[in-house]
């Protein structure tokens, strides 16, 4: 319910990467946040700082079953990001996409919320256009290993557009290009973690396939400035928009410039390229651009430099506390 501005603003996958700096920031606007979590991947040292906050409250729960509260905003977040984790239990990842957006879908129609969904670039599967705009449908495996979260991220935006259409939700979605920063969970198997912590601890930097495909990386801060953007918006914008930083760069690139940054002895190793790999990746923002007023401003080197500072003061903590 809404007392002035103050909104109580529900955040699925809370505890994540993107979601605990998302409750960050609105706890940081005077919002009331209701963080929804089943800890798959997220973790209680994400929001630890949030959780002596009066207007923080944390829910374990898993989105794939029904959920009821009183709500002005739904923030949808909840499905683990990285290929490792998406494909530990796949049909779980599938029942979280798609029973999770029906369940946020119910909650939002019966409480007039406005909802927002975290896409993911990966509706373009492997793309013959490039760089990527919102006007293209994809190549997408449906069987394949990626399959559970290309497809249950595809479905989902169906059933919002269908929410939408059929019972006059308020939604917004946004495809999210690859986004990096602190926080991110060291095992996932995504590239910037890997290489940074294999770059932090010496170890062999694993370059999957010839590694001279590419991706295009935003900054956690640039991509929650552009949900909170997208927000904001007009009822009538729904998106999708395409959210991230056409900065790109091959995979080979980005672990001599970590190398580099990093002053590591790590040597680059080759190892087998995952199946169905986008080749290339890069985000066309102009939408984002024109409806938002919104464009990443943090280079690559900056968050780089902030997200290996984030690993080293990690692992160092880490190192401690397995000592204690
Ligand atoms: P993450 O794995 O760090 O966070 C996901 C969170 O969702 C975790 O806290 C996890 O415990 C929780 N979760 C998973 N299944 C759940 C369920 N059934 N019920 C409740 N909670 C559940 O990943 P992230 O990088 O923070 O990604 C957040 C969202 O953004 C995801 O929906 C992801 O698909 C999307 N996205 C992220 C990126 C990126 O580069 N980080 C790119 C595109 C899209
Ligand atoms: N739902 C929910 N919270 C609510 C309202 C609905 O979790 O506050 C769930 C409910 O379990 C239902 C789903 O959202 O299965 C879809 O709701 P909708 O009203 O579209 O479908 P219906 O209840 O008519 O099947
Ligand atoms: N990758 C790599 N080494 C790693 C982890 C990933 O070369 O240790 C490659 C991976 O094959 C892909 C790119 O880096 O081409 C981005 O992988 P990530 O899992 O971060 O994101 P996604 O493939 O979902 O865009």
């Amino acid at each position: 319910m809404r007392y002035g501005k103050t909104k109580k603003i529900m955040v699925t996958g809370g505890a994540g990467f993107l979601g605990s700096h998302l409750c960050e920031r609105l706890l940081a606007q005077g919002h009331e946040v209701l963080c929804v979590d089943n800890f798959f991947t997220g973790t209680r040292r994400n929001i630890v700082h949030m959780l002596d906050n009066s207007g923080f409250e944390l829910l374990r729960h898993d989105i794939t079953f029904p959920l009821y509260a009183e709500i002005d905003e739904i923030y949808n977040l909840a499905c683990p990001a990285s290929p490792v984790h998406y494909q530990f239990d796949p049909v779980q990842t599938t029942k979280t996409s798609v029973h999770g957006a029906i369940n946020v879908l119910g909650l939002a129609k019966r409480t007039r919320a406005k909802v927002f969904q975290a896409s993911t670039s990966e509706v373009y599967g492997d793309p013959e256009v490039h760089p990527q705009p919102e006007e293209y449908w994809g190549r997408v495996n449906p069987i394949g290993y990626r399959s559970c979260y290309d497809e249950g991220k595809r479905c989902a935006e169906t059933l919002f557009f269908d929410y939408h259409r059929q019972h006059d939700v308020n939604i917004k979605v946004a495809r999210i290009f690859n986004t990096y920063g602190p926080r991110m969970h060291p095992n996932d198997g995504r590239v910037v973690s890997n290489f940074v912590t294999q770059a932090l601890k010496g170890d062999d930097i694993t370059i999957y396939g010839d590694g001279l495909q590419t991706r295009s990386f935003c900054y956690v801060d640039d991509l929650i400035d552009g949900i909170l953007a997208l927000m904001e918006t007009p009822r009538e914008v729904t998106g999708p928009i395409n959210l991230g930083n056409p900065d790109e760069h091959t995979m080979r690139g980005l672990a001599e410039q970590i190398i580099a940054m990093t002053g590591s002895a790590s040597r680059i190793v080759s190892r087998p390229l995952p199946s169905d790999d986008p080749r290339q990746r890069q985000p066309d923002i102009t939408k984002a651009k024109q409806l938002l007023g919104w464009t990443p401003t943090i280079t690559l080197r900056d968050g780089l430099a902030r997200t290996i500072d984030y690993f080293d003061r990690f692992l160092k903590d880490d190192a401690a506390s397995t000592k204690l």
